[in-house]
């Protein structure tokens, strides 16, 4: 074992640095901090927790991690999915949550500034009271911005607005050997050496603590609307979607959802969509600057729609109405979780290569035996699949063949939940020998000791 025990002398210069009260030594307090929400939850203790308040003294618990070669995982709100905050070698577990300042919302600039540990749901109303908008909608609200930046988080707004790397402007960093570094700032342009903000954002913790975050903001728009469409086959409802950016309409989200993950999200949430016809719907997410906008754009939307295969178009009028759609969408993983065993795999492709994904995963799930069941961003090509069985043992064999039939078609493993620990036994799969190799080099000017959440991605 490459790494320190954690001593009482260590645990000691901890309290010194931050204080009593926000260090977690009893295992019994530790309940909270052990896993994510992987769908198989697999639980790990760390040796101690701790909550910092600032940069500084982040700084210091890196500093003094270093020099005794103790592990730390940094954690958000532990939403992730692949287990990346979890203490797979046990030692210190930096938990950013008290770390929960909007520190600046700039009017002038479009700009807020925050601290990690501010949750997505308190972002968004902080901006919405000054008129602003941070248009990205992960689906989850809980978790914490540091999480969405470490994990490149994405969601059902990416079609129009892209991914969380689109409105990191800049960010404030601790090096795992303590050193506090600022890149970016607020502006848009930036030649000035590499850009080491898009280096972090999507590391999953393993290059940097980020203790502060610059994000872009926009104004809001004032309609919005949506569509649910269900359609014949799968096949119509995804040859739909390049249709729509031919005609020049742009939505906002566009998710795909088949029948059985429909009903099954119904049940769950008690609820049901307007429509149970055909074999897999779309659901439309648009913006405008007046109902007119979104009157024209529903009825443009639905024409296409029809030509292309549609059985109905179904705009839902009042806020209750699409607020119960999105939902029982947005519900969908807690749905599956409640079916029994189940994984989750996140594979992203080129958006035309969905359908002929979707009829090969149907080849493995019949080969295997083993209910699979899709649904995801069709605006970008990300795939949410679940494999659901009793027998998980079952699960490798059926996901590497998942992540090389994604590969043979373009694709890669994740689009937007990361890889942890649990997706890096197939990392390999979809990104090359070199190009893990200098990943690892680039890890290692970052982190020459390995201290700073080891074991994930490879
Ligand atoms: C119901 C549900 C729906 C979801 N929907 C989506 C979705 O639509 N799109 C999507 O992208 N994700 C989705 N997720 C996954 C999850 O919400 C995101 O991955 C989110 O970004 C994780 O944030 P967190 O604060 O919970 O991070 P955590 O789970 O605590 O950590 C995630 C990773 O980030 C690292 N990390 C956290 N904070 C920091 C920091 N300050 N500095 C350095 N590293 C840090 C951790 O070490 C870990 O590797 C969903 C999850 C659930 C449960």
């Amino acid at each position: 074992m490459k790494y320190n025990k954690l001593t009482e002398r260590i645990i000691n210069q901890l309290i010194e640095i931050m204080g009593e009260d926000n260090i977690l030594i009893n295992k019994e307090e530790m309940g909270d901090y052990l896993c994510d929400e992987m769908s198989i939850p697999k639980n790990y203790f760390p040796d101690v927790i701790v909550r910092p308040k600032n940069t500084v003294e982040i700084a210091q618990i890196m500093k003094l991690a270093d020099k005794e070669k103790i592990p730390v995982t940094p954690r958000g709100s532990g939403t992730g999915l692949c287990g990346g905050a979890v203490a797979i070698y046990g030692g210190i577990l930096l938990s950013l949550e008290y770390m929960d300042k909007i520190v600046e919302v700039d009017e002038d600039n479009f700009v807020a500034v925050v601290e990690p540990g501010v949750r997505l749901s308190e972002l968004y109303k902080a901006v919405e009271n000054r008129g602003l908008y941070y248009p990205l909608l992960p689906g989850e609200e809980s978790a914490s911005i540091g999480g969405n930046v470490a994990t490149n988080a994405g969601g059902m707004k990416a079609v129009k607005y892209g991914v969380t790397r689109n409105f990191i402007l800049g960010l404030e960093v601790v090096l795992p050997t303590g050193e506090i570094i600022r890149m970016g700032g607020k502006f848009v342009k930036c030649s000035t050496g590499y850009n080491l903000t898009q280096l972090i954002i999507g590391s999953e913790g393993t290059l940097a603590i980020i203790t502060k975050i610059i994000l872009k903001l926009l104004t809001a728009p004032k309609a919005n609307g949506m569509l649910f469409v269900p359609f014949k086959n799968l096949y119509d409802a995804i040859r739909t979607v390049p249709e729509l950016f031919r005609n020049n309409i742009i939505p906002v989200g566009i998710e795909f959802i088949e029948k059985e993950s429909i009903r099954i999200s119904e049940e769950y949430v008690g609820r049901k969509l307007p429509s149970r016809a055909g074999e897999a719907s779309l659901l439309i997410i648009i913006e405008g600057n007046s109902s007119e906008d979104i009157f024209n754009l529903c009825d443009s939307i639905g024409e296409i729609c029809m030509k292309n295969g549609a059985i109905d178009v179904l705009v839902p009028l009042t806020e209750k109405e699409k607020r119960d759609i999105l939902e029982i969408r947005e519900k969908h993983y807690h749905a599956i979780k409640n079916q029994g065993p189940m994984d989750l795999a996140d594979v992203v492709v080129p958006r035309s290569k969905i359908t002929d994904f979707m009829m090969k995963i149907e080849e493995i799930s019949k080969k295997h035996n083993i209910k699979i069941l899709g649904c995801g961003h069709a605006g970008d090509g990300n795939v949410h699949l679940s494999i659901h069985g009793k027998d998980v043992s079952k699960f490798k064999q059926v996901f590497e063949e998942i992540y090389k039939t994604g590969k043979s078609l373009g694709g890669m493993i994740s689009g937007e939940h990361g890889i942890g620990f649990e997706k890096k036994e197939f990392f390999h799969i979809t990104v090359s020998k070199d190009h893990i190799l200098l990943m690892k080099r680039i890890k290692k000017a970052f982190d020459p000791n390995d201290i700073l959440n080891p074991g994930k991605i490879f």
